[in-house]
C-alpha cells in the first residue's frame, strides 16, 4: 500500500493478522491426558470445591486475581458520542490492550447493550463473580456517577469509571506540580472549570480534596449558580457566587477546558494571573491550542491531552496502574487516599531525572513548566503508582490480604 492515510492503516490494525486486538493464551501445561484430567474434569472439580467452601479461594485457583471488565454501554465512547455498544468494541479491546502491556492486567472488554441505570447494574453486579476488578469506560454523564456509586456500593471488588477518575488523577498530578513550580498554595487558588461532565466533576472533587475551595464551574448553558434551575445534584455541588465568565476569569490563576473546542478565548485567558495553568483538555482538538495560549499568557503552565504537545494528560499514566495495585492487595474498593496516592505517585516521579530510555524517545526533559507529568512510556511508573495505590488501599483496611511489605511489593514490581 502506497502513502497509506491513518485511516487505511487503523483498518489494516485492525483486521490482519487476525481481526481485533486480543486474544486468551492459556497459562498452564496441556499437553497430555494427564494435564486434561487436571485442568478439566476431574481435577477441576477439586479447586470449585474449594472455591465453595471459602469464596476467597477463587483468589488462588483462578485467573480472577489478574482479570479486570472493561465495561462500556457504549454511550460516550471517544469524541463519537453515543454509538452503541458494538461500535464501542475496538476502544474497549484497545483499553485491554493497554491493561496488558503497561502493566500485565488482563482484561476483557464486554460491551453491554443497556442503557437503563438499574438494568446495567444488574448486569455488571451479576458478571463480576469473573473479575478482580470493573473499568467502567465511555459511559454518559449523568449517568455514569449513579452507576459508578452503585456498583462500587454493592460490589466487593474496586470499581472505576476511567473517564472520571483516571482523568481527575492525572490532572490532580499536574496540578500539584504546577502549583509547586509557580509556589501557590491550593487554598489560595481560583481555578475555572469549563466543563461539568464526567472528567470535569471528577477532577473538581479531587481538587477540593487538595484543599482548593474557590472552583467556578461552567456547563454547555453557561455558570453553575443559584440563578439556574436545570442543574443535576453532580453539578449543584459546584454551584458558586459568579455570574458571567469575565468575572470568573479575573485573576484566576489555573482553567481546566474538559468540554469542547472554543469553549473559551484568548480574550478570557487575559483575563487571567499572570503565569496561569492552563490546561485545555478537549480531545483531538483542545478548547485552545497551546500557541494561543501562549499568545496571551507567554508564562503559563499548559497540558493538553494530545502527544504533539509538552505536557500530555493521559489517562494511560493512571489505570493500569492503579488496577494493577488494587489487584495484587485484592482491594475492595478504590477510595479518596487510593486516587490521591496515585496522583502523588504520578506527580513525584516527574521531579525525577529521567531515564536514557525516555531520553531516546523523548530529547532531554527535565521538571519544569514544560514537564510536570511523566510520559506513558516511563517504566517506572508501574512501581511507583501500583505501590502507592496498594500501600493506601491496605492503610485504608481496604484489602482481602492480611499482610503487606511494601518494600518487597516495590521489589517484586521491579521484576
Ligand atoms: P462529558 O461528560 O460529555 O462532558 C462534557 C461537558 O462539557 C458537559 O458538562 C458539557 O455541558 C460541557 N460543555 C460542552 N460545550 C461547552 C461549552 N461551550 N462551554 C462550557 N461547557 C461545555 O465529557 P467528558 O468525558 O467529561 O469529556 C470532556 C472532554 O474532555 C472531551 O473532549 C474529552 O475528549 C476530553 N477528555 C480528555 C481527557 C484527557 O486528555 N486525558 C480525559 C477525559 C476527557 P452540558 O453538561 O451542559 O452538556
Ligand atoms: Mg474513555
Amino acid at each position: 500500500m502506497s502513502n497509506p492515510t491513518i485511516k487505511e492503516e487503523a483498518l489494516e490494525y485492525h483486521k490482519f493478522p487476525k481481526a481485533g486486538k486480543i486474544e486468551i493464551r492459556t497459562t498452564k501445561s496441556f499437553k497430555n491426558k494427564k494435564d486434561l484430567s487436571l485442568a478439566y474434569t476431574p481435577g477441576v472439580a477439586y479447586a470449585c470445591e474449594e472455591i465453595k467452601n471459602n469464596p476467597q479461594d477463587a483468589f488462588l485457583y483462578t485467573a480472577k486475581r489478574n482479570l479486570v471488565a472493561v465495561i462500556s454501554n457504549g454511550t460516550a465512547v471517544l469524541g463519537l458520542g453515543n454509538i452503541g455498544a458494538l461500535a464501542s468494541k475496538p476502544v474497549m479491546e484497545g483499553k485491554a490492550v493497554l491493561f496488558k502491556e503497561f502493566a500485565k492486567v488482563d482484561a476483557f472488554d464486554i460491551e453491554v447493550n443497556e442503557n437503563d441505570i438499574d438494568r446495567f447494574c444488574e448486569i455488571v453486579k451479576a458478571i463480576s463473580p469473573t473479575f478482580g476488578g470493573v473499568n467502567l469506560e465511555d459511559i454518559k454523564a449523568p449517568e455514569c456517577f449513579a452507576i459508578e456509586e452503585r456498583l462500587a456500593e454493592e460490589l466487593d471488588i474496586p470499581v472505576m469509571h476511567d473517564d472520571q477518575h483516571g482523568t481527575a488523577i492525572i490532572t490532580t498530578a499536574a496540578l500539584i506540580n504546577a502549583s509547586e513550580i509557580l509556589n501557590i498554595k491550593f487554598e489560595d487558588m481560583k481555578i475555572v472549570i469549563i466543563g461539568a461532565g464526567a472528567a470535569a466533576i471528577a477532577s473538581a472533587n479531587m481538587y477540593k480534596e487538595l484543599g482548593v475551595t474557590n472552583i467556578v464551574m461552567f456547563d454547555s448553558k453557561g455558570v453553575l449558580n443559584k440563578k439556574r434551575d436545570d442543574l443535576n445534584r453532580y453539578k449543584k455541588a459546584f454551584i458558586s457566587d459568579f455570574q458571567d465568565m469575565n468575572e470568573a476569569f479575573k485573576d484566576a490563576n489555573m482553567v481546566l477546558g474538559l468540554s469542547k473546542p472554543n469553549s473559551f478565548t484568548k480574550e478570557h485567558l487575559a483575563l487571567m494571573s499572570e503565569e496561569p495553568i492552563v490546561f485545555t483538555l478537549a480531545n483531538p482538538t483542545p478548547e485552545l491550542f497551546p500557541e494561543d495560549v501562549k499568545s496571551v499568557r507567554p508564562n503559563a503552565i499548559i497540558a493538553t491531552g494530545r502527544s504533539d504537545f509538552n505536557n500530555q494528560v493521559n489517562n494511560v499514566l493512571g489505570f493500569p496502574f492503579i488496577f494493577r495495585g488494587a489487584l495484587d492487595v485484592q482491594a475492595l474498593k478504590i477510595n479518596m487516599s487510593m486516587k490521591l496516592a496515585a496522583a502523588n505517585a504520578i506527580a513525584t516521579l516527574a521531579k525525577e531525572p529521567i531515564t536514557d530510555e525516555i531520553r531516546e524517545i523523548f530529547g532531554e526533559l527535565e521538571f519544569g513548566k514544560e514537564y510536570i507529568i511523566p510520559t506513558p512510556f516511563d517504566k517506572r511508573l508501574m512501581v511507583e503508582v501500583s505501590s502507592a495505590v496498594a500501600k493506601s488501599a491496605f492503610e485504608s483496611g481496604l484489602t482481602r490480604v492480611k499482610n503487606y511489605n511494601h518494600e518487597e511489593y516495590k521489589e517484586s514490581l521491579r521484576r
